[in-house]
């Protein structure tokens, strides 16, 4: 079916890959126009590499409990140059199979950098030196974040480095210091602490993971301290200079962190500049596009999504956005749907226990004045937690205390990550605490907590 409409996407990551992919499904012509890699910026320098170096990490922290499951404890050594060829072999694997998938369903990719000429014209700059411009009737901008870079702190890619400088791995830091306590800090805390190096975390708020439920960041600065990682709590970062053999952060409480690096993890600002987007009248909010409910920009047939929307900036968020913009430029859903709710998106923090949420937060409900029925269950009452040798965590569900309804829940521990698609269904679907509980999940297994906490 072709519907003789065109779309042209600035931007391939998760965004504009899964409007591209579902909206040729649809029978739009679609263009994806990408200036780095097919897959994201973001996605396949940021999360993906990120996440293989906490599972290589992770893996070094296991063999240290060996002795526990009945094996001899052995020590295991990094390997630089394997780690490294370790991400760039799932970085290209995931950009290919997302080049093929595109390609199978008929989408254009076009290597280069784009911008709006106008409301309907996209300009190319080609990176085989060619230019086109081309003409859309619905356009996505879907061009994601970069690291934020503060006024005190120079990158220079050796000593003082953002998130992105931190791979390839060329060599791991004897100590770092680390500013910025946020998901991305702590992840990058945790990753280093792994692999030995001697950690500090400036920590601007009194915890670890502002606006996270205080007792699922009190079990994460626990393990933090029990690993060595310093914590400069209330402290701000105001300068960061380069020593002789290192780095001197300098923090706004007196306080001085001297190490051999320093990662800057202070958050992410958007890619909208030279995008042509005031010029064509579309309302921005400090860098970031406005969109209402459908991802429509204030120009109707110009969408954004993915980061560069302001909403929350993660994968699965931003290719949900991506399939709703599909829909959107097909005249709307078809059939029963719903809207896109982003109080309802689980995540998930990478850390040593993992930690993973959705939905309405104790403290949240505590401030709204909201009644709200609070159980938590350890993992240590589960068989599953002995044989893996590893007891640590909890489950928390969080439920109305009238209707039973599942309005959210934290899970830290093992698995965490999947786990919490338990509830996260159950927020979704408006599921009672009776669903999970009458549900027959597997003996033995962690999930057996969510069905207590469900009880
Ligand atoms: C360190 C780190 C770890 C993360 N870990 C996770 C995680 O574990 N789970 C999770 O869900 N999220 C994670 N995220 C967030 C996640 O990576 C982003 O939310 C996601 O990538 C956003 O997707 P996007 O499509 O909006 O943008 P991106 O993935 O950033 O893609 C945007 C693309 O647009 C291209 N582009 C930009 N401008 C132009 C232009 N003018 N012309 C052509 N192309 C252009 C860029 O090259 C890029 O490829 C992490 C982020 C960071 C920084």
């Amino acid at each position: 079916m072709n519907l003789n409409k065109r779309l042209v996407i600035i931007g391939g990551g998760p965004a504009g890959n899964a409007a591209a992919t579902s909206a040729a499904r649809k029978g739009v012509e679609v263009i994806v126009v990408e200036r780095e890699i097919v897959g994201g910026a973001a996605h396949l320098l940021d999360c993906v590499p990120s996440k293989t170096m906490i599972a290589t990490g992770g893996a070094m922290s296991f063999t240290e409990s060996l002795s526990g499951m009945g094996l001899s404890n052995r020590d295991a050594e990094i390997d630089v140059n394997a780690l490294t060829d370790r991400i760039e072999g799932i970085k290209n694997r995931l950009s290919n199979d997302m080049t093929s998938l595109l390609q199978s369903q008929g989408v254009t990719i076009i290597r280069g950098s784009a911008r709006l000429l106008n409301a309907n014209t996209v300009h190319v700059d080609a990176s085989d030196g060619t230019t086109h411009q081309i003409q859309a009737d619905d356009i996505l901008i879907s061009t994601g974040t970069r690291p934020r870079i503060p006024q005190f702190a120079q990158p220079d890619g050796d000593r003082i480095l953002t998130t992105r400088d931190c791979y390839p791995p060329r060599i791991f830091p004897e100590s770092v210091t680390i500013i910025g306590s946020g998901v991305t800090g702590v992840e990058f805390a945790h990753m280093f602490a792994s692999f030995g190096s001697k950690v500090t975390l400036v920590v601007s708020r009194q915890q670890v993971l502002p606006g996270k439920d205080p007792e699922v960041a009190a079990v994460l600065e626990e393990n933090f301290l029990s690993r060595g990682v310093r914590l400069y709590k209330g402290a701000r970062a105001t300068n960061i200079e380069r020593t002789e053999h290192g780095v001197r952060v300098v923090c706004d409480d007196g306080r001085v962190s001297e190490t051999t690096h320093a990662v800057l993890a202070i958050g992410s600002i958007p890619n909208t500049e030279d995008l042509g987007l005031e010029e064509v009248g579309i309302e921005m909010d400090g860098g970031y596009i406005v969109i209402n409910r459908h991802c429509q920009s204030s120009v109707e047939h110009i969408y954004a999504a993915g980061d560069v929307s302001g909403k929350l900036p993660l994968s699965s968020v931003a290719s949900m956005q991506g399939k709703k913009v599909a829909e959107q430029v097909v005249g709307g859903p078809r059939g029963p749907h719903r809207h896109l709710d982003y109080d309802k998106a689980a995540s998930a923090i990478f850390t040593e226990p993992e930690i993973a949420d959705v939905g309405l937060a104790e403290a949240e409900a505590f401030a709204s004045g909201r009644k709200i029925r609070v159980t938590k269950v350890p993992f240590a009452t589960t068989a599953k937690a002995l044989i893996n040798n590893d007891s640590r965590g909890f489950v928390k569900i969080i439920s109305d205390p009238a209707t039973g309804e599942v309005l959210g829940g934290s899970i830290v521990g093992r698995h965490a990550a999947e786990l919490i698609s338990v509830i996260a269904l159950a927020v979704t679907a408006n599921l009672k605490v009776s669903d999970i509980e009458e549900s027959l999940l597997v003996h033995p297994a962690l999930a057996e907590a969510l069905s207590e906490a469900a009880e």
